[in-house]
């Protein structure tokens, strides 16, 4: 978590409403509330629902419950995720000269096409 977002969060007010149901509001600025719902992963201001990452809204309700924000992170954003995807054998390859010859010709690149119009100054 960046020291950007601890400022944010110092700046935020937790109240518990109920069940999971939080009330969140910026103490600098009077009248911005927010609802959290922790069961749902939901804040009003949807920008948990956007990224998929809590945000200072969560945050701060989490870090009030003493739980880690690390548990509400979706698992595509976990090391063990990236881990299991590139456990599998990258298999190595041998240079073009051992590479079987076929019958048919190369495959090039297409030739570059010239679009109509005065060419662009660098
Ligand atoms: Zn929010």
């Amino acid at each position: 978590m960046s020291s950007g977002c601890f400022l944010i969060i110092s700046c935020i007010q937790c109240s518990w409403s109920g069940q999971q149901l939080f009330e969140v509001s910026h103490t600098a600025m009077i009248g911005e509330k927010y609802v959290v719902d922790l069961d749902k992963q939901e804040c009003s201001c949807r920008k948990w629902a956007i990224t998929s990452i809590p945000y200072c809204h969560a945050i701060t309700v989490i870090r009030f419950l003493n739980l880690n924000a690390e548990d509400y992170l979706p698992h595509w954003f976990l090391k063990s995720t990236y881990e299991e995807t590139y456990l599998s054998l990258i298999y190595p390859v041998n240079g073009p000269h051992l590479w079987e010859m076929t019958s048919y010709a190369d495959v090039l690149p297409p030739a570059k096409r010239v679009l109509p119009g005065r060419p662009k100054k660098k």
